[in-house]
């Protein structure tokens, strides 16, 4: 239906059909979550005072948020959320993740390529994310990694881990932190990190593996970020990872917008609702809210050195 439309229209076609495919899956997503929480407030229409929090990782430069990315900023700060930082998966889409960071004060950015959009780079490609690198509020190259549940392919395989290694290289050079991705992978995940990646510092985010794995990334140093699924009933190992993980390494993080915490589950994540992940996360670990937020926004401040004001 596409093929007499010009390059715009077909473009724009095919952002519709992606979106329409990412709402789809959404809404399976919703159909697997039986009951939820009821009838609370939204994290923003709920008392903020003493409440400090980091959303870690997030994807705000889409089209998802075209129509009320300043709200939803706005939404974020009466929840307590001081600041969000936001990752590229693209080239594309860390160009835009720049220019937000340099356009707001409390939105910070990494650039990187996700490992589902990997190719092989030229030299302009790692040029490109370093010049990025060098702007205001650019605090990390991410998002990067490994994601072999969607990639089945061994050759396409080889090249993640070709491309992980190389922006792990760049992210040394640059004296910057890497965001990691790890789905399916953690072998390999691993290997590199004990590797190429031994003078590497970052994060494992939306982590997923086992808690000898966790322990394993804590010795080399790695900090943890846990999501939403945090919430849901099917949590498996994440709250006792949570339990045990030693509070200086733990970071919160939405992953928005997928991965909505309970009762969004769904629906289309925000930074603001962080605010949920860290209050199952305080639940879990017996602490209150406030003092859980300040301890998660530390470790924010300290892994990826960033300046708010608190
Ligand atoms: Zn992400």
């Amino acid at each position: 239906m596409t093929e007499n439309l010009d390059p715009g229209a077909r473009a724009a076609a095919e952002q519709k059909a992606r979106k329409a495919a990412r709402d789809a899956s959404r809404k399976t997503e919703a159909l697997d979550e039986p009951g939820g929480r009821k009838e609370i407030l939204p994290p923003w229409e709920q008392d903020a005072e003493g409440i400090s929090l980091v959303d870690t990782h997030a994807h705000i430069d889409g089209e998802d948020f075209d129509e009320d990315r300043e709200d939803m900023l706005a939404r974020a700060k009466q929840a307590g959320v001081i600041a969000v930082v936001t990752f590229g998966d693209t080239m594309e889409a860390s160009a835009r993740a720049a220019s937000l960071a340099a356009k707001h004060e409390n939105v910070f950015a990494g650039v990187g390529v996700h490992p589902e959009n990997v190719y092989p780079f030229t030299k302009d490609d790692d040029d490109r994310l370093a010049a990025w690198a060098k702007g205001k509020n650019i605090v990390a190259i991410g998002e990067i990694g490994l994601d072999y549940y969607w990639e089945k392919d061994e050759e396409k395989r080889k090249l993640q881990r070709k491309m992980f290694v190389r922006q792990l290289a760049l992210a040394r050079d640059l004296d910057l932190p890497v965001c990691i991705h790890d789905r399916e992978a953690h072998g390999d995940l691993m290997m590199i990190l004990k590797t190429e990646g031994r003078k590497n510092r970052g994060v494992i985010h939306c982590f997923s593996g086992s808690w000898e794995m966790a322990k394993e990334l804590l010795k080399l140093g790695w900090y943890i970020g846990v999501d939403g699924p945090l919430t849901y009933k099917n949590a498996a190992k994440l709250p006792e990872i949570v339990a045990k993980t030693p509070a200086d390494r733990l970071l919160v993080e939405t992953d928005c917008p997928y991965l909505s915490p309970l009762p969004y589950r769904g629906k289309r994540n925000e930074p603001a609702y962080v605010r949920i992940t860290a209050e199952r996360a305080a639940e879990i670990r017996g602490e209150s809210l406030e003092d859980f937020a300040a301890q998660t926004t530390k470790n924010a401040c300290e892994i990826y050195g960033l300046k708010v004001g608190i």
